[in-house]
């Protein structure tokens, strides 16, 4: 099993592009839905952010988003002390997820795999670009977010054009080349690579 990673920043398309491998039958892990549900799971994880941040972080069990959205977000060191929890746990849940699939690769959608040190747990990463000016757009759309607001959130995030030069392959979604014939050549390239691997 060959473990592929897609990131990329905020508003590149990475779930997008995920969306498109899924199609072609390869299984998908998105590392912010399954955090989340994690969050809501893991004892000792659940043991952990009490301890650090109270016991309103969890209300009859389920997580107090709002109390500890506020707790975090506005705190570096805050998001650094819950990031240290919840990026160990995701990187395990993700492991164990990726050791139960049977297609030739499996895929792991993270907007943060270098920043949470899980690029060596991956064989090989693809990265996700896109101009800046259309990422800002793609998200106050979907998100209902103002230009501030989005690019507060994108200052958080490692440099683009850093991200994509540690990612082994980067798919341009600028949406003037396809997006679906540079997943389906990547989708080739990958299967060939393991193919040739193997024999
Ligand atoms: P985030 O990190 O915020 O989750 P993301 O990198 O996963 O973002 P997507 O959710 O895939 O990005 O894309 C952001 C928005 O832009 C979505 O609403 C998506 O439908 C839209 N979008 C992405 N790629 C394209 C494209 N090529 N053409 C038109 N819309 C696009």
């Amino acid at each position: 099993m060959i473990k592929v990673g897609i990131t990329g920043g905020i508003g590149s398309g990475k779930t997008t592009v995920a969306h498109i491998f899924e199609v072609l039958n390869i299984p998908v892990y998105y590392a912010d839905i399954e955090a989340k549900k994690i969050m809501n799971q893991d004892e000792n994880l659940k043991q952990q952010i009490i301890l650090q941040f109270g016991e309103q972080s969890y209300i009859n069990g389920k997580l107090n988003k709002p109390y500890l959205a506020a707790e975090v977000f506005s705190n570096k060191k805050n998001t650094e002390l819950i990031n240290n929890m919840v990026h160990p746990a995701t990187i395990t849940n993700a492991n164990n997820w990726m050791n139960t699939q049977t297609t030739l690769y499996a895929i792991k959608e993270a907007a943060l795999i270098f920043e949470a040190k899980a690029e060596k747990h991956l064989d090989l990463i693809i990265g996700v670009t896109a101009p800046l000016n259309l990422r800002i757009k793609r998200v106050m759309l979907r998100d209902k977010l103002s230009e501030q607001e989005v690019l507060a959130r994108m200052q958080k995030q490692m440099n683009e054009t850093e991200k994509m030069n540690l990612c082994d392959f980067v798919i341009n979604n600028d949406e003037n080349e396809l997006l679906i014939p540079q997943v389906v050549a990547l989708h080739q390239k990958i299967i060939q690579n393991i193919e040739r691997l193997h024999n």
